[in-house]
């Protein structure tokens, strides 16, 4: 595809204003691509979601089609916390080329845009999280200005989709746009999309049901089984910074939140994931279920990833704050270097200049 490259391409990154942060765009073909792209991947989410509906009152619909929607569903659960998420953005650990481009596919099969979007952007997040930057926070919009509670809750969780800005991939793409598996991935979106919301339930619907199953299948397990994760997804960047408890003083709104995490596989343990977000374990109790951590571990015990990254274990003291049982170094384990993106990890100096921005906005 002629334009699979655009947003990549460094040309293509001319901006029509200045961001107050560094590889934040606003306007230019680059931001007009990514609400091309995002306005297909939800509208047809959307559209086939109302047709799932539709389809259920007016057709005998049941395990055939809701089988693939929780086939599906585990898949794209994966995809997204093992794969774009702790892989991709934030190298949890490190696998060969055959089980990197698995991850990556699996990760698409969600239609959340190619890995190297998804990471580029969620590594912004990590740089400015709820600061003038971040790109979906429910305090503070792409722009930098605040927003009202409610507002913001939108924003972080669709509205940001629409707005005319985005990421810089040649600053928070690095380590992944010269990537060949990351690349292959990026060039095929389009067709993994294709192939996750209708190639594969309608062959689903066919090995388990019949041609009566295929339109039934592909709306409840194809689109609207990708709009009902997304929500999830979408959630821990707008519910989960701002309900539920915060174990860490983190400088953001990051909360866990039982409910999102169980939906999520564990990424809804979004405070302790911005505390330790090199960690390939969101949930850092044994009661904090972590299915995608469990997952992993299974995946190192056989041998098909390695040097997975650890969080320090915590205990409360006496005054019942959480600390550390032995005191590690916790920046050792977190920092990725430049080349990787670690703009991310920003250092004081650029943190403290970020919040003066965030006030002065
Ligand atoms: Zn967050
Ligand atoms: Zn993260």
């Amino acid at each position: 595809m002629a334009t699979a490259f655009r947003d990549i391409q460094p040309g293509e990154f001319e901006p029509t204003e200045a961001h107050p942060q560094h590889g934040v765009i606003i306007g230019g073909p680059a931001a007009r691509a990514k609400r091309i792209e995002y306005g297909i991947l939800l509208s047809s989410m959307v559209i086939g979601s109302l047709g799932a509906l539709y389809w259920t009152l007016t057709h005998a619909t049941g395990w055939v089609e809701w089988s693939a929607f929780l086939f599906g569903y585990i898949l794209i659960n994966m995809g997204v916390g093992i794969g774009y998420h702790r892989f991709y953005t934030h190298r949890a650990f490190e696998a060969g080329p055959k089980m990197r481009l698995a991850i990556g596919i699996m990760a698409q099969m969600a239609c959340q845009a190619s890995v190297l979007k998804w990471a580029a952007d969620h590594r912004r997040h990590h740089a400015f999280s709820d600061r003038v930057g971040d790109l979906h926070s429910p305090y503070i919009d792409g722009h930098g200005k605040k927003m009202s509670k409610w507002k913001g809750l939108g924003i972080a969780h669709f509205g940001w989709l629409f707005d005319n800005t985005t990421s810089d991939m040649n600053v928070y793409g690095k380590g992944l746009i010269d990537d060949p598996q990351v690349l292959w991935c990026h060039r095929h979106r389009w067709s993994i999309a294709v192939f996750s919301s209708i190639i594969f339930p309608a062959l689903w619907a066919l090995a388990f049901g019949g041609p009566e199953h295929i339109i039934g299948t592909i709306l409840i397990g194809g689109f609207f089984r990708n709009f009902f994760f997304l929500n999830f997804v979408m959630g821990v960047n707008s519910i989960g910074h701002v309900f539920g408890s915060q174990r860490f003083k983190t400088k953001d709104g990051s909360r866990n939140n039982w409910f999102m995490a169980w939906m999520t596989f564990g990424d809804g343990w979004h405070n302790n994931h911005h505390q330790h977000p090199r960690s390939a374990y969101a949930g850092l109790m044994w009661w904090e279920v972590d299915v995608n951590g469990y997952i992993i571990s299974l995946w190192e015990k056989m041998g098909l990833v390695w040097n997975v990254q650890r969080a320090p274990k915590y205990v409360r003291d006496s005054d019942g704050n959480w600390v550390q049982k032995k005191k590690l170094n916790v920046q050792s384990p977190e920092a990725m270097s430049e080349d990787d993106g670690g703009l991310m990890f920003a250092d004081g100096k650029k943190t403290a200049e970020t919040k003066a921005t965030a006030d002065a906005g």
